[in-house]
């Protein structure tokens, strides 16, 4: 999708810290980390937020979470596995992202 921050980052013509990249999936480090471990994990097809998902998009579900959890293996202790939709809840980027946070304790609830 045009102008799209998240999409121009799938497509290569951004740069990201990429950790992990797969025929659906990227994961890059946030720019502006919450904890020692903040990875992104995106789907390179634009899905604006969790809340236009549809039972067709289980694959692709699937591959995130398979991302994230490769992701979440890398900390040691426990991790998060965040998104958020909607401005009240503090999406800022309107394609979906599940933010893996770890590396130190993590209060709950969040705020
Ligand atoms: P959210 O506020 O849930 O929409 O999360 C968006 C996240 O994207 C924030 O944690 C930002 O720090 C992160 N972010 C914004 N621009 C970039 C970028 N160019 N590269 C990596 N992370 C970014
Ligand atoms: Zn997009």
């Amino acid at each position: 999708m045009a102008d799209c921050l998240f999409c121009s980052i799938a497509a290569g013509e951004i740069p990201a810290d990429v950790v992990i990249e797969t025929d659906e999936v990227v994961a890059f480090n946030d720019i502006n980390p919450a904890a020692p471990t903040h990875v992104l994990v995106i789907p390179k097809r634009h899905v604006a937020s969790a809340a236009e998902l549809e039972p067709d998009d289980a694959g692709l579900l699937g591959a995130l979470f398979a991302v994230a959890a490769e992701v979440g293996r890398t900390i040691d202790g426990g991790w998060r596995l965040v998104t958020n939709v909607g401005p009240d809840a503090g999406q800022s980027v309107f394609h979906l992202h599940f933010h893996v946070l770890g590396g130190r304790p993590l209060g709950w609830p969040p705020g």
